[in-house]
């Protein structure tokens, strides 16, 4: 339930419902950036009174919220949300560019790279310490060290750094170095995960499970949200399906989709979504065109040599002349970049 109060209501009159809501038993959330003060109610296992809130002194209205996503969805929260990352923003007039390389391979590999996006355009970094590998054999990653490799890059380029967390304990180092938490596709369901960087101080960016919904995806938001952090990225990045001319299949529809019923930005990486380099640059200028709020792409100096990825991964001048293609097409999707 969403408990909307009226315009220049008092803190005692907020905090008399937050006390009655918590009294039942239920979780008061306050909801960020509405325009009048609002409070979202989680927790009930049954659909609420709205008179038990009514007659509260300063409650405009409660509404009844419908969808089982609560704090992510537009019910709870019309407005677009708009998450600062490091100095910038996701999620409104500026598109977001996100690019690098698919594993942070050495401090030389992943300056080059950061210095070639930089130049380009991008105006985000990325790039994995820790990879989760279909293989325990294939490379996972430099951990610790690769995260002071992207903080170098910051430093560098100026760009804010995303990189994935595989665990509670990445989590905690990813917090130490990089701006941005990356859940990659495979622990989109790990709920502790989930809960962990939702109580973390950094935004974090969820990426669409291999074969999961919309629902799905936008429960897992919510897990995020309910811990207290709505500076929530999604991103699709393929699903599988029988199609086998590509490595997913990119759900480019999912976008106008969530964009209806959640309030959170979502990107696209089109990388992934397709597992070949000439699929990429098409798909990204389609992902703008759906209405996605940027890209998040995989780009390499020496892709015949990377350690992971290299068959998706642009050449830094594929990448330039796709920031250039964006650029162009932002003002027709009333965006700039
Ligand atoms: C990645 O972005 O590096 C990655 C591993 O992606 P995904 O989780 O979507 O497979
Ligand atoms: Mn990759």
């Amino acid at each position: 339930m969403l408990i909307v109060m009226e315009k220049g209501v008092s803190d005692r009159e907020i905090q008399a419902v937050v006390e009655r809501i918590e009294r039942l038993g239920y979780k008061a959330n306050p909801i960020p950036g509405a325009q009048r003060v609002a409070i979202g109610v989680t927790g009930n296992q049954t659909p609420l009174d709205p008179e038990e809130f009514e007659s509260l002194p300063g409650v405009k209205e409660a509404i009844r919220v419908t969808r089982p996503y609560k704090l992510v969805s537009r019910e709870m929260k019309a407005e677009d949300t708009v998450v600062p990352v490091g100095g910038r923003e996701v999620g409104g007039r500026t598109l977001a560019i996100i690019a690098g390389p698919c594993a942070v391979e050495s401090e030389e590999q992943t300056l080059a790279i950061g210095e070639m996006v930089a130049k380009a355009g991008a105006n985000f970094f990325r790039g994995g310490a820790y990879k989760p590998r279909t293989s325990p054999y294939s490379f996972q990653g430099l951990g610790e060290p690769g995260l002071k490799i992207l903080a170098k890059v910051r430093e560098a380029t100026g760009l804010p750094i995303v990189t994935e967390a595989m665990d509670g304990e990445a989590v905690s180092m990813v917090e130490e170095y990089a701006d941005v938490i990356q859940i990659g596709a495979r622990n989109m369901q790990n709920f502790s995960l989930l809960k962990r960087v939702g109580k973390s101080r950094l935004p974090v960016f969820l990426k669409r499970g291999i074969s999961a919904t919309m629902e799905e995806l936008l429960m897992s938001a919510e897990y995020v949200a309910s811990e207290g952090n709505y500076r929530i990225m999604l991103c699709e990045r393929g699903v599988r399906t029988f199609a086998d001319h590509a490595r997913n299949t990119l759900d480019l529809s999912v976008v106008p989709a969530v964009k209806h019923l959640s309030h959170l930005p979502i990107l696209v990486d089109p990388s992934h979504g397709t597992g070949r380099r000439d699929r990429v640059t098409p798909l990204a200028r389609a992902a703008i065109a759906v209405g996605a709020d940027g890209i998040m792409v995989e780009v390499h100096n020496q892709p015949e040599r990377a350690l992971s990825d290299g068959p998706q991964a642009l050449f830094p001048e594929q990448f330039a002349a796709l920031v250039q293609e964006i650029r162009a097409l932002a003002p027709l999707v009333a965006r700039t970049l």
